[in-house]
């Protein structure tokens, strides 16, 4: 989501000749781009701002900007704590980034503009700037679940879906620009509700020409539907894999985070899933160390990682953010009674992960090559359907077509094959 927001950002900003650099003290313009998702991420935003304010002595035309989730959550207080920040620029004003740049220069101001839009403006998501074989898109912005933990409603603003339109009309210029694979982004992107329903979206997407694979992100599971996993059986450009948070295993726990589905609701999908395709992968999200987390409610949570055996998870030790319900609940846990489990349910599925992969090795799979590999120069990496990292030796010729791969190894975080 955040790296998509800095791919809109480029592309407001090239129109103004803007270009990205990698050397900051040469910049005319730093942007710092924000998660406020657990309180680490929001922590890291003030020592990186720290580190740039030193570049304005020397260069005293340089503009420091914030951006994101941070900039929404804090806005104006941003620039009592670090004074030499110019810009705050919140969630829904990306696309009034220019003309903030242009006051600060010309009125030489500091600007905040954070408001939240309840619809989306024309121009507000231009085509993302990116090269190479793979783009998201948003279809749809904001959440209205309010998961009791969660800050994401408070600094994205409420759920709304792009018209089908729009999304395609994007995913057409980024096929022309040599784009092969897309994923179609949102916070609860099942459940978008836009001009078409999500199912249709996909299809749509599926036709467009030059595009050979697709993706989606976050999915909620209370919002998926039968349709949906049955597209997975029509639609071969559909890529076979599922990102799927569950956040606990116990359904004491799923209620007090307001998830809406309980841990059989969840591994009905699940199983139907893996009933009809052979090669979907499923991963998740969890979190551990929510509060009043008794040790029960943590071993249901084992036992699911268990039973499902997921591909791979994210997994967070539990964050109160400011604002959100779960943050005044009285029975916040110990930082070791989380960091534990944390620990314990990592381990747990590095084993699971390994043994996962290792089930692909001998098996031929299709690979969207993505280019030379970042260890090995003489190497190739691409992509499986199942979103399995492959490394094999090739020519980078290759990049951007798909190839048959045989997987020859299976490691913790990747394969690698031979064509
Ligand atoms: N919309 C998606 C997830 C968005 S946030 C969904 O509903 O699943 C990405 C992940 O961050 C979440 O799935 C959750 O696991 C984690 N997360 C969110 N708030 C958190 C908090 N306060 N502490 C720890 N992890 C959190
Ligand atoms: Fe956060 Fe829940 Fe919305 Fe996901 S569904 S963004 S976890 S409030």
């Amino acid at each position: 989501m955040n790296e998509n927001d800095t791919e809109r950002m480029l592309a407001f900003l090239k129109d103004h000749r803007y270009r990205p650099t990698d050397t900051p003290d040469r910049a005319d313009l730093i942007l710092i781009n924000t998660c406020s998702i657990r309180d680490k991420a929001e922590q890291k935003v003030y020592s990186t701002a720290g580190r740039y304010k030193r570049l304005k002595r020397n260069n005293p035309e340089l503009v420091i900007g914030i951006s994101g989730c941070v900039a929404q959550q804090k806005g104006g207080e941003l620039l009592k704590r670090m004074p030499y920040v110019d810009i705050v620029v919140g969630t829904h004003n990306i696309h009034r980034l220019t003309e903030l740049l242009k006051r600060v220069r010309e009125e030489k101001t500091q600007v905040v503009s954070t408001e939240l839009y309840g619809s989306i403006e024309s121009g507000e998501f231009p085509t993302p700037e990116v090269d190479g074989v793979k783009a998201y898109v948003s279809c749809m912005r904001g959440c209205d679940n309010y998961c009791t933990y969660c800050i994401v409603p408070y600094v994205r603003g409420r759920e709304v879906s792009r018209p089908h339109r729009d999304v395609i009309e994007d995913i057409r210029r980024l096929a022309d620009r040599g784009i092969k694979e897309v994923t179609l982004l949102g916070q609860n992107v099942n459940s978008y509700c836009g001009d078409v329903s999500f199912p249709e979206l996909l299809r749509m997407v599926c036709r467009v020409d030059g595009i050979e694979r697709v993706r989606f992100l976050t999915s909620h599971p209370k919002d998926i539907s039968e349709e949906l996993i049955y597209l997975f059986g029509e639609e071969e450009k559909l890529a076979r894999s599922m990102h799927l948070p569950i956040q606990a295993g116990s359904d004491r726990v799923l209620e007090r985070m307001k998830r809406r589905y309980t841990v059989k609701e969840y591994l009905k999908k699940v199983s139907l899933f893996r009933r009809l395709y052979r090669d979907v992968s499923i991963s998740t999200d969890m979190i551990v160390g929510f509060p009043g987390e008794t040790e029960e409610d943590f071993r249901e949570t084992m036992e699911v990682v268990r039973t499902v055996g997921f591909d791979s998870i994210f997994s967070f030790k539990y964050s109160p953010r400011p604002g959100t319900e779960a943050a005044t609940y009285t029975d916040q846990l110990p930082e070791d009674v989380k960091q534990r489990r944390l620990e314990e349910l990592q381990a747990t599925q590095r084993e699971i992960t390994i043994r996962r992969n290792r089930l692909l090795v001998g098996r031929r799979m299709k690979v969207l090559v993505e280019g030379e590999s970042k260890l090995d120069r003489t190497e190739l990496t691409g992509r499986t359907t199942c979103n399995r990292i492959v490394n094999f030796p090739g020519d980078k010729g290759l990049t951007g077509s798909m190839v048959d791969v045989t997987i020859r190894v299976a490691y913790a975080n990747s394969l690698r094959g031979e064509l």
